[in-house]
């Protein structure tokens, strides 16, 4: 049995699963919810697109940007979208 995940938790999975720290049940669940919410799924893609750029940035920059402020960012902002 499935269970399914919410857009609010599924924010809440994000980092991890951007960092690859994200357990296998919960890589299923959170494909399965990006495969059936856009909303989800444009938000995620934007957030690898951040997160690839960040990292190229690193590479030629002293100081490493910290995704995870990035991602709190991003956080607040799909707050403010009222989801619930
Ligand atoms: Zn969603």
């Amino acid at each position: 049995m499935t269970h399914e995940i919410s857009c609010k938790q599924l924010v809440d999975l994000v980092a991890d699963y951007l960092e690859e720290a994200i357990p296998d049940e919960a890589r299923a669940q959170f494909e399965q919810h990006l495969s059936e919410c856009g909303y989800c799924s444009a938000y995620v893609q934007q957030l690898q697109v951040t997160v690839t750029l960040t990292q190229k940035l690193s590479e030629s920059e002293l100081d490493k940007p910290a995704p995870k402020e990035l991602l709190s960012i991003f956080r607040k902002w799909k707050q403010d979208q009222n989801l619930d």
